[in-house]
């Protein structure tokens, strides 16, 4: 590795700001925000609702863009790119965990994990054998026939998940992944994501609401009116 490598964080946003149009006026959401992720960071980020937290996370998507300053992932100016060239970036780098799940209700768990790799030019075999393997990862092997609308919501989740990390992304970026699960299920889904940051590397930044997930996390970023803020902490 290269000096270079290891200061350069892989996640780098400096000077951001963002504001979104109403009619006539303009409400500020960032300004001038800074953030620095080390490559192999597990993040949590909270926050009140409306402090920023899915703009964030959009952001960090290049599915929207500021309207100042850099955002560079690995190295990459997002708030450069085309629209072209971000999708093909973030088919090839990122995985995205949504709250609901986001499946595709006339699909099997196996064709809707098979989505993102039919962007490529991935043979059939290849791609079924990938499947399989990830199925096995987030330990719903067998299940790749079944349909996600007849699944445990901790099931519908682990396939969410297995269809994010099936391209093999350095990155995760998860929206309240376990909001709408049970405890047990959300410790599960919890127990995956922390495999999936330690034993393969992955980066993840996981916006929550749920204290226990964020202890999942190796660091925990607090968001208030689009600042982060130090941790609040109410003495008993
Ligand atoms: P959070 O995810 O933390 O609840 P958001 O990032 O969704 O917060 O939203 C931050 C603020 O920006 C909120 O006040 C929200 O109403 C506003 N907002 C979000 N998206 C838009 C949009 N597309 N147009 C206008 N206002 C928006
Ligand atoms: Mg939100």
């Amino acid at each position: 590795m290269t000096i270079s490598e290891t200061e350069t964080p892989f996640i780098a946003l400096s000077g951001v700001s963002k504001s979104y149009q109403t009619g006539a006026t303009s409400v500020p959401i960032f300004d001038n925000l800074d953030l620095s992720i080390q490559k192999g960071e597990f993040v949590a980020v909270m926050g009140p609702s409306g402090s920023g937290k899915s703009t964030l996370l959009n952001l960090l998507a290049g599915l929207d863009g500021p309207d100042s300053g850099d955002i560079r992932i690995a190295d990459q100016r997002l708030d450069h790119m085309g629209e072209a060239a971000r999708s093909a970036w973030r088919a090839h780098h990122l995985g995205i965990v949504f709250q609901f799940y986001n499946l595709l209700p006339m699909l099997t768990a196996e064709e809707n994990i098979e989505l993102p790799l039919l962007l490529k030019p991935i043979p059939a075999p290849v791609r079924r054998e990938r499947v399989a393997k990830i199925l096995d990862l987030v330990g719903l092997g067998g299940r790749g026939r079944q349909n996600p609308a007849r699944m445990s919501g901790g099931q519908q989740q682990r396939v969410g998940i297995a269809r994010a990390i099936v391209s093999d992304p350095a990155l995760l970026l998860c929206d309240e992944p376990t909001g709408d699960l049970d405890r047990k299920s959300a410790d599960e889904v919890l127990t995956m994501l922390g495999y999936l940051n330690r034993e393969l590397g992955k980066t993840i930044v996981m916006v929550t609401h749920d204290p226990e997930a964020a202890e999942a996390a190796g660091r925990t970023l607090h968001l208030d009116k689009g600042v982060f803020v130090e941790r609040l902490r109410v003495m008993a």
